[in-house]
């Protein structure tokens, strides 16, 4: 301000001047009484995407390498604020994630939320999972965290709330041996769309490499509010999707919804999440992006992702001999015969989950036999013979198998008899692939 006073004013008026609008500045505020905290919070939201705000362009930290200042706990069973256990912690300039105090983790989620919501953003994290798993943490979340975002703030959670309602960056490390990708998405109570089919999967897997070890990873996330947000590796996009927003099938985002006044999300808290396998978090920084649509992109400009997405999973000449020609693959020789693990089959043509374990029984007939499919994902036909009837993937129209009804195998009486070609079985704790649809096949019915 000072420097734009005209050069001719004597010095005194100058100083003069300085005094009364340092004075003025000083007092303003405190004559305003303080806005309520949800106004701040979107004032803020406002003031951080504006163009040219102070942070624009340049890499900001959120950890300051020493202590938790600007970041709440939310554990649960727990109220938003105490740090149970000392779950996050701050030793040798790192943001550690332990759990020496737990006796068992018991799904005792927490995650660590920063102070300030956010809308246009780039988010870069080094993490890194260290040690071994919690007594007690689920099978799942071996080596598993995340960085939640566009999330509801902690005092809105119930005390007994598991995850946020949120949409989550999870970061999974390898187990040494299987392929396993990071920068997923999860969706706690949210929806995303991706090449503008509303995805509802709980998980989508990135098409990153997998980091096994104790080895340092840096995730990046550029966030444009309610238009894309896109996952980044080694500067390369993983995955991509847009419109994330309330799920209303889930009640407490339905009630965050209502009191939004609409389902799109276009901002709100950063959280890193404690999910029972210790990690660290070395950098957490934020890069503030102008709320402006000619930057924004969108999911569909990303012409080899569409491309990849548009063709179904390629198929072998046995699979394509079952699933497009029809085929039957030999008795008891498919490899999902006796698969009895909890998990779920996917179709292996177009990825669509189909199947769960709970619902698959011997029926010592030589295939993969279900006595319930997935809501929705098969089709039924009657056969050319006018008396079998055939079961299809409703998302791809692949050949399946038959379903038979009235032989008291189980309570529901019925035997979905599927050829194992037909399908990919994806343990329990595995992101599902993300299902492929091919506009002008899919929903034929
Ligand atoms: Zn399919």
């Amino acid at each position: 301000m000072v420097r734009r006073v005209p050069v001719v004013l004597p010095l005194g008026l100058i100083a003069l001047a300085t005094i009364v609008l340092f004075s003025r500045l000083q007092t303003a505020p405190a004559t305003e009484p303080p806005a309520p905290e949800t106004d701040r919070n979107a004032q803020r939201l406002v003031a951080e995407t504006r163009p040219g705000s102070s942070a624009e362009g340049r890499w900001v930290p959120l950890f300051n390498g020493k202590d938790l200042s600007g970041w709440t706990p939310k554990i649960r069973y727990h109220a938003a604020g105490e740090n149970f256990a000392n779950t996050f912690r701050v030793e040798d300039g790192l943001l550690k994630v332990r759990y020496d105090g737990y006796d068992q983790f018991d799904e005792t989620f927490g995650h660590l939320f920063y102070e300030t919501p956010y809308s246009h953003y780039r988010l870069r994290v080094e993490y890194r999972f260290v040690g071994e798993q919690c007594e007690g943490g689920p099978g799942w979340a071996l080596r598993n965290s995340g960085v939640m975002i566009h999330g509801e703030r902690p005092e809105q959670m119930s005390k007994d709330q598991d995850f946020p309602v949120s949409i989550e960056v999870q970061l999974l490390g390898g187990d040494g041996n299987r392929n396993r990708t990071t920068s997923n998405l999860c969706t706690p109570g949210t929806n995303v769309v991706m090449d503008g089919e509303l995805i509802r999967t709980h998980c989508i897997s990135s098409s990153s490499k997998t980091y096994h070890g104790e080895q340092w990873v840096t995730a990046e996330i550029e966030v444009r509010g309610n238009q894309v947000i896109r996952h980044l590796l080694d500067g390369e996009n993983v995955l991509e999707y847009n419109k994330p927003q309330y799920d209303p099938r889930d009640a407490h985002a339905k009630e965050l919804a209502q009191q939004a006044g609409g389902l799109m999300l276009s901002g709100g808290t950063i959280s890193l999440q404690s999910e029972s396998h210790p990690c660290d978090f070395r950098k957490v920084e934020i890069m503030v992006l102008e709320d402006d649509p000619k930057h924004a992109g969108k999911a569909m400009d990303d012409k080899q992702q569409r491309e990849r997405r548009n063709s179904y999973n390629t198929l072998t000449p046995e699979e394509a001999f079952v699933i497009i020609r029809k085929g039957t693959e030999r008795p008891g020789t498919g490899e999902l015969l006796h698969v009895k693990d909890p998990g779920t089959f996917v179709c292996r043509r177009c990825n669509a989950a189909l199947y769960h374990s709970e619902d698959k029984f011997e029926s010592h007939c030589g295939w993969p036999s279900f006595d319930d499919e997935i809501d929705g994902a098969v089709r039924r036909q009657t056969d050319a013979d006018g008396r079998r009837v055939e079961i299809l993937c409703k998302n791809c129209d692949g050949h399946l198998g038959h379903v038979f009804e009235g032989e008291r195998f189980t309570e529901k009486n019925t035997r979905h008899c599927v050829n194992s070609l037909s399908m990919k079985f994806i343990p329990e704790g595995e992101t599902l692939p993300p299902m492929i649809v091919v506009q002008d096949t899919a929903n034929k019915d």
